[in-house]
């Protein structure tokens, strides 16, 4: 597997202050992606023990709420055994810290896969220009979901996707404000 980055101390992309893999790789193409750079998944860094080893460093500090992955698509078949063994280590090795992991692919077509029994939140679908707003939360078109994916599996059909949280948050600015500011301070 390879990537494109480490992000540390990361509001954006999901609950808390996180940690974000920024992965090789994606067959979606959408129109408008933020991140076209991520496309190739020959493109970028290796994936090495020397980088898990600084993504569970950054894991260890104890305000970082968990680890996000984003790409490119962490769901790419170059990238999926690697981050299954990843998403695997990282929850036992951090059981109280949550994993996102954002898909340009559609919950109806990824909910049996295995890398789902350790992954808190699934944001699916590709990125629609024409549906996007900035003011939504954790994702950057409307059609796309933010999914509870453990109340997703319990449920008695696991296909229909239960949502974490809803498109907007009213504070929304003002909680990454917060945020922010926090994360500044800490780093003085
Ligand atoms: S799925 Fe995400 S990374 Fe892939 S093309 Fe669409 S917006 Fe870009």
């Amino acid at each position: 597997m390879r990537y494109h980055d480490i992000t540390k101390d990361d509001m954006r992309n999901g609950d808390g202050l996180r940690v974000v893999l920024w992965v090789s790789g994606c067959a979606h193409h959408c129109r408008g992606c933020h991140n076209p750079v991520t496309w190739d998944p020959s493109d970028g860094l290796c994936f090495d023990e020397a980088a898990k080893r600084e993504l569970f460093c950054q894991l260890d500090r104890p305000y970082i709420s968990g680890l996000t992955l984003s790409g490119g698509d962490p769901l790419h078949p170059a990238n999926y055994p690697e981050v299954l063994r990843l998403v695997r280590e990282t929850k036992e090795k951090y059981p109280n810290k949550t994993i996102w992991l954002y898909t340009g692919a559609d919950w109806e077509e990824i909910w049996k896969l295995p890398i789902f029994q350790y992954v808190d939140v699934c944001v699916d679908g590709e990125y629609d220009e024409t549906a996007r707003d900035t003011k939504l939360m954790w994702k950057g078109s409307k059609n796309q979901r933010v999914i509870d994916v453990q109340a997703t599996r319990t449920q008695a059909d696991p296909s229909v996707p239960r949502l974490y949280c809803g498109d907007y948050a009213p504070d929304y600015d003002r909680i990454l404000e917060k945020r922010e500011k926090d994360a500044k301070n800490r780093r003085i």
